[in-house]
């Protein structure tokens, strides 16, 4: 599947290079307005305990019903990751005790789960692409949450979140570095979000990912894993990848051995930390949860779910690149879905492709970028830059003009075209205007006018004096013709 160990990869130990070896397990809550088995409402942000009911309370005598609607969500995330749907799934119980879990256990799945194998191409900085497999994707509970800063001597518990569906999306062995692990976490989100099944929100905790982490030596066997447990942002996995294998590396160095353990990452150090070892790990009793039957899908509605995905990153992006555009500027556009719609805003209202391409990423990402607005909260309509483009296209406006427009459009508004007309910024093709300015130019410099003589490369200066003296608008294809008629240049100069 995956190439030859890639030295860029690998880290130089005292005894020969190392490879990383990380696998993910991803919880991703699923995008429904109501829990997994009972009817209570799942928005952020409510107040505590406004959002549970009986059963979410796990209050005697309750049964839990499962939500057709999260089951779908989980089959169209399963569909999104090319992963086969197993028209029979169980869930079980995983047994803990804990504050927030009134149950005493989780519902879960384990042996059965709904979704099983599948890949995800993810997209590098250098334009290579790695498929990662995907183990399977299971639905479960969430927990509530207890608090333990709202009063000196007492914690509480919120049970918002408690029965909250996730779909818990386990990765096969096969990302070698934080930049690959990173990208996965992308593109994952990126996928749920187009589908609409997960809202992909980190801070909130929608989205939060397990590392584990090994090292070998290259082509060696895999070696013992470590799990960093709930990384909540891309820069805190690539972190506390690169900090956990380094870690490996130096124990292996000094003829130490990994123990298999659970960590913490610690942002604030920047450096992960030992939480449970493999011998404390919870013996969790998994059986069939008896007030459950087997979850069982009609082939029929799996394929009318199949029918009405919508089109995919690597899709578009493979459509985007048929237009002209290089992989890496389409998988720029594609990587929100917010962005890649804007592009096509641009496009449905005339734009050529690798023009609008290069002008996103060129120009206007970068004023969003600087300004910390997404593309959805930036001032300028995909029309308004469309209508830019359309007046460099038809030479109404240069090249250096557009810039200032897009800046002007960007801090007042207002409607392109009428703001060229106002501000009197079209470009100037007339060629008496234009041969006036290089008259002028040339009567004022002399010197420069002998110099050019032997020095052709210098009429680039002249071109420069003659955009200065017209503001930006005089067309420089005309300025150039000029200047060699009245510099007396050979015309390849
Ligand atoms: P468990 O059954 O203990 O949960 P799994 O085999 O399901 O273990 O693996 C859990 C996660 O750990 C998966 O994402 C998997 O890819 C990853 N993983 C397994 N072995 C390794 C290893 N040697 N190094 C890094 N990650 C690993
Ligand atoms: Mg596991």
């Amino acid at each position: 599947m995956n190439a030859a160990p890639d030295k860029n990869k690998l880290i130089a130990g005292a005894t020969g290079p190392w490879e990383i070896v990380i696998g993910m397990e991803v919880h991703a809550q699923v995008l429904s307005q109501s829990k997994l088995f009972s009817g209570a409402a799942t928005a952020f942000g409510a107040a505590p305990n406004a959002q549970v009911s009986f059963v979410d309370a796990a209050m005697p005598g309750m049964l839990p019903v499962i939500n057709k609607f999260c089951v779908e969500q989980a089959v169209r995330t399963g569909l999104g990751l090319k992963a086969k749907i197993n028209l029979e799934s169980i869930f079980d119980r995983k047994n803990y005790f804990y504050p927030d879990l009134p149950a005493g256990y989780q519902i879960s799945q384990y042996k059965n789960p709904i979704v099983g194998e599948g890949e995800v191409t993810i997209d590098l900085k250098d334009g290579e692409s790695i498929r990662v497999g995907i183990e399977r994707l299971h639905l479960e509970q969430d927990a509530g949450k207890s608090l333990h800063d709202q009063h000196p001597d007492h914690s509480f518990v919120d049970l918002n979140r408690a029965g909250v569906a996730l779909m818990e999306i386990v990765t096969k062995p096969d990302m070698r570095s934080s930049e690959e692990a990173a990208a996965f976490v992308r593109k994952l989100r990126a996928i749920v979000r187009y589908l609409g099944t997960c809202d992909g929100n980190m801070e909130e905790g929608s989205m939060r990912a397990d590392v584990n982490v090994s090292v070998r030596k290259p082509g060696g066997p895999l070696g013992t894993r470590c799990e960093i447990k709930n990384v909540n942002s891309m820069r805190f996995i690539v972190q506390a990848v690169e900090f956990e294998a380094r870690r490996q590396v130096e124990i292996l160095e000094a003829g130490g051995e990994i123990r298999q353990e659970t960590r913490l990452f610690d942002s604030r150090a920047g450096e992960t930390r030992s939480m449970r070892s493999k011998e404390e790990a919870h013996d969790y009793r998994y059986f069939p949860d008896p007030d459950l039957l087997p979850l069982v899908l009609d082939q029929a509605w799996v394929n009318d779910i199949a029918a009405s995905l919508p089109e995919l990153p690597d899709a578009k992006k493979a459509r985007f690149m048929e237009l002209g555009l290089s992989a890496y500027d389409a998988s720029v556009l594609v990587a929100e879905k917010e962005t890649a719609d804007y592009f096509e805003a641009m496009l449905a209202a005339g734009s050529e492709a690798k023009s609008a391409a290069n002008w996103l990423n060129n120009e206007y990402f970068g004023r969003l970028n600087k300004a910390g607005l997404s593309i959805t909260d930036g001032p300028v309509s995909a029309e308004a830059n469309s209508a830019i483009l359309a007046m460099v296209a038809d030479n109404s406006i240069s090249g250096k003009i557009a810039k200032d427009l897009l800046d002007i459009i960007w801090s007042e508004g207002g409607d392109p075209k009428a703001v060229v007309e106002a501000r009197g910024l079209r470009q100037v093709t007339d060629t008496g205007a234009i041969e006036a300015a290089v008259d002028a130019v040339i009567a004022a410099n002399p010197a420069k006018v002998e110099e050019v003589k032997s020095k052709p490369k210098l009429a680039g200066w002249f071109v420069g004096q003659v955009m200065k003296q017209t503001g930006g608008k005089a067309n420089p294809q005309a300025v150039n013709a000029v200047l060699k008629v009245r510099l007396g240049l050979p015309d390849d100069a």
